[in-house]
């Protein structure tokens, strides 16, 4: 597995993870070394997903391929393996890899780069795996979209009013980031494709985002926040701070203020935690997350670097605060890792990490958002201009740009697309009489009631 430069073994770097962390880091070392390293990235996906455009692609704004750079175009010099890792032997220096059929793989290393990421934050609640969805992944987002637009299908049609509660009750938990963006969206795009569904009425559609926390966007200042709350509240929606849900039964959702919610729809979006990979490091860890010094080498694990949102790493523009679990953040670590790896092979010189914050953007839906840029904060339609302009510049790869940017422009001149896909990626059997050649996709949990008449 060993490549030669005139002669000479290179060094054999692993990076696992192609996300904002391990996909950056793999880039600026190749730079750096001019190719002098043999280099194989390691991923789930063959893919990087762009997570912040994960809201718009949920509300059709962007299509699906779009947010996901293919890691051999964004890393044409790299060797790209399509697995999981679910093992990594520090003394050894192997990772072990499972790869898609099932086979495994062990790679060698010299040096090291942990960039897996995390998984949703799950909290022991009943019922919960049962019924709830997640967004960290395209599969949960596209699923959400196409899923939403069947209930709605199912609503125009439903003259039972408890089942159109339940169908027309969207329930989202967690008020950071990606369940703000996802839920002020999606909303704005039920909004949008009303009209095509005239025995539903607006009033009928209940909203409502769960968080813990006595305030959302905890990324944001107090003022811009409330800015948020406020602009969700004349919007309809119902935002539940200080509030958990204790109890998933089938659709019945019990909250910890007694009340009882009905809703097909269950979100989870209560933040993330490391990936379990970093357990097999054999090294302890902090808050779960791998402890990393100021130049994110993994303490008491030689030739390691870790970064992203499974690491602790302090900020020394912030006095040494660890970072939150942020693209940005996990975006800057990766350049400065790649510096150091390189300067660990005698490519210039290793560095502490610092990153002055930039900022954060926000979309709630076409037109909308909040954006925070230094100083400067921005509400409305120019911080959903600002935060749209900020990812755009932020995508890697010129070919994706052109396509999100086409995308947005085709978004606001053409009518809403209300085609429900959920047949996507769930092939009928070629002897399932009611789904094949007819593309008809049941709803994941049939209502126990089914065969009531159409109104
Ligand atoms: C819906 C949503 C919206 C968001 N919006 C924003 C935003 O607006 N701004 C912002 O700054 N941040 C945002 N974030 C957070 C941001 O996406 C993450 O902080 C960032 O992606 C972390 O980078 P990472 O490299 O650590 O992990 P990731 O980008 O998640 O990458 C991890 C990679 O590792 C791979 N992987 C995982 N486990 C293994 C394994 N065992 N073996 C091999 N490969 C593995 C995964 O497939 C993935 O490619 C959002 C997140 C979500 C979910």
């Amino acid at each position: 597995m060993s490549a030669s430069n005139h002669g000479h073994e290179l060094t054999k770097v692993v990076v696992v993870g192609g996300g904002f962390g391990g996909a950056y880091a793999a880039r600026q070392l190749l730079r750096r070394t001019r190719g002098a390293v043999d280099l194989t990235i390691v991923s789930a996906t063959n893919y990087l997903l762009f997570a912040p455009l994960l809201p718009e692609a949920a509300c059709g704004a962007i299509e699906p391929r779009h947010v996901v750079v293919p890691l051999r175009q964004m890393l044409p010099h790299a060797r790209v393996v399509t697995g999981v890792v679910d093992q990594v032997d520090v003394h050894a220096r192997q990772a072990h890899v499972v790869l898609p059929d099932g086979v495994t793989r062990t790679l060698e290393w010299d040096r090291l780069i942990l960039a897996p990421g995390g998984v949703p934050n799950i909290i022991p609640i009943p019922g919960l795996l049962d019924r709830a969805v997640g967004v960290k992944s395209l599969a949960e987002c596209i699923w959400l979209r196409n899923h939403v637009i069947a209930l709605l299908e199912l609503a125009e049609s439903e003259p039972d009013e408890q089942r159109r509660r339940e169908l027309l009750t969207f329930v989202f938990v967690g008020g950071g980031y990606a369940g703000v963006e996802m839920l002020a969206e999606l909303e704005a795009m039920v909004k949008r494709i009303l009209r095509y569904y005239p025995r539903i009425e607006r009033a009928e559609l209940d909203w409502v985002l769960v968080d813990a926390a006595p305030r959302i966007l905890g990324e944001l200042t107090d003022t811009l926040a409330q800015y948020v709350t406020d602009r969700l509240l004349r919007r309809g929606i119902r935002v539940l701070s200080r509030t958990t849900i204790e109890h998933v039964d089938g659709t019945q959702l019990r909250l910890s203020t007694g009340e009882r919610l009905q809703s097909e729809t269950l979100v989870w979006a209560a933040g993330v935690a490391p990936s379990p990979l970093v357990k097999t490091l054999g090294v302890p860890l902090e808050r779960n997350r791998v402890p990393v010094d100021e130049q994110l080498r993994v303490l008491g694990a030689p030739n390691v670097w870790a970064l992203g949102d499974c690491a602790s790493v302090p900020n020394a523009a912030e006095g040494g605060r660890p970072c939150p679990p942020t693209a940005q953040h996990a975006q800057r670590q990766a350049k400065r890792v790649g510096l150091n790896v390189a300067a660990s092979l005698g490519f210039g010189v290793a560095k502490t990490f610092r990153h002055p914050n930039r900022g954060a953007v926000a979309t709630l839906g076409v037109g909308d958002g909040v954006a925070q840029l230094g100083p400067i904060k921005l509400r409305g339609k120019v911080a959903w201009f600002a935060a749209r302009g900020y990812h755009l510049l932020a995508l890697p790869t010129f070919s994706r740009r052109v396509r999100v940017a086409l995308d947005w422009t085709t978004q606001l001149l053409l009518p809403a697309d209300i085609g429900q896909l959920g047949q996507l990626g769930h092939p009928p059997r070629l002897d399932d009489a009611a789904a094949a050649g007819t593309g008809f996709h049941a709803l994941d949990r049939p209502h126990p009631h089914a065969g009531s008449r159409i109104s």
